[in-house]
């Protein structure tokens, strides 16, 4: 779908939510709408015609690639613009005129401003996740890009399997993992790379630091690039030094959790049931309690997006959705493992990203 049939269906939803104009603040939800990728707009969605308003550093930019929507370069902050705009323009034709904000990213200061530059002529209306319930059902070209982000994104653990020795340090490996993603176009990282050796590996967040990788032990890796602003994240776990039949198990544990739940997806299927399955297949091995994060997320615009794969959560997976599977076993001051992979939901299962073997590698 383009931006305009993406503009559209949303102008269906302000009309179902009895909304005259929603006020896109959120930066990934205003490049999903119009195409918009600088770092400084707001755009005003409304049924007589959608506005974008930045600022005059972006004003080559936003006619290039702004589809749908009407470009005014301002000479005053974005959102102090739009407010201008909407008081200039009466906007829609009912009294009193809903005006949506995104109550999850707008800041209080923004609020106030706008409440202060609207007076009552338009009345504020918290909204929460309007674009992004659109955004976690991608379309044909968002795969692509989301299939070749997670393509470049696996290569670099090829590179971190050729550094990743006993002795080198955690920021050295993820050095070496960031610049071979440059130099293979990305972007930039999705988010800061995680190498995790030794002891460390059991923190599941264990940013690289400048421990060294000891002699023996687990190492997680969890990378991910931009590609055509599209997020890729994936973890693997590597061992050094001869594993012991416990680490083994343990690694064996979480492959065999990753992969029941990989099985469990499918269009129709709830996303705590997929939780679910992870969660149970690491509790029959006795490692449930270690298990101490959601099994993963939905991934796209931006690294953590709707929906969150968590127990009690009740979102139904639909065809077209993207989303991580990695669970994880933690033992502090022994180490952990974590398995994650990108998999797009099909009407009977789904296809995982970039698939490749699991088994356990020690170096
Ligand atoms: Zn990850
Ligand atoms: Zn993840």
């Amino acid at each position: 779908m383009d931006h305009r049939g993406r503009l559209k269906k949303l102008q269906s939803v302000l009309e179902r939510d009895s909304l005259d104009v929603l006020l896109v603040t959120h930066l990934p939800n205003v490049r999903y709408l119009c195409g918009f990728t600088g770092t400084s707009g707001v755009l005003a969605v409304c049924e007589d015609g959608n506005v974008f308003l930045t600022d005059g550093r972006y004003r080559e930019q936003a006619r290039a690639e702004v589809r749908g929507a009407r470009v005014i370069i301002a000479r005053k902050p974005p959102l102090a613009a739009a407010a201008e705009w909407l008081m200039e323009n009466k906007v829609g034709r009912k009294k009193p005129r809903r005006l949506g904000i995104e109550s999850e990213h707008l800041t209080v200061a923004g609020r106030t401003q706008l409440a202060r530059l609207l007076r009552s002529e338009l009345r504020l209306r918290e909204t929460r996740g309007l674009v992004e319930r659109a955004r976690m059902v991608k379309d044909a070209d968002e795969i692509a890009c989301l299939r070749a982000a997670a393509s470049l994104g696996a290569s670099l653990f090829e590179r971190a399997l050729e550094v990743i020795r006993p002795g080198v340090k955690e920021n050295e490996v993820a050095a070496e993992m960031e610049y071979a993603a440059r130099r293979a176009g990305a972007e930039e990282m999705s988010f800061p790379t995680i190498i995790a050796a030794g002891k460390r590996s059991a923190l599941p967040h264990g940013r690289a630091s400048r421990a060294a990788i000891p002699s023996r032990g687990f190492v997680v890796c969890d990378f991910g690039v931009i590609l055509s602003g599209y997020c890729s994240d994936r973890t693997r776990t590597v061992h050094v030094g001869r594993a012991t039949g416990e680490a083994r198990r343990m690694y064996e544990a979480v492959r065999e959790a990753q992969a029941v739940a990989i099985e469990t997806v499918r269009a129709g299927v709830s996303v705590g049931e997929v939780d679910h399955a992870a969660r149970n297949a690491l509790k029959n091995k006795g490692l449930a309690r270690h298990f101490t994060h959601s099994t993963g997320h939905g991934v796209g615009l931006e690294i953590h997006e709707p929906p969150r794969i968590a127990a009690g959560q009740t979102e139904v997976l639909r065809p077209g959705m993207v989303i991580t599977v990695e669970p994880g076993v933690y033992i502090a001051g022994s180490g952990g493992v974590r398995i994650e992979d990108m998999v797009v939901v099909t009407e009977r299962g789904c296809e995982v990203l970039a698939p490749a073997s699991k088994e356990l590698i020690t170096i």
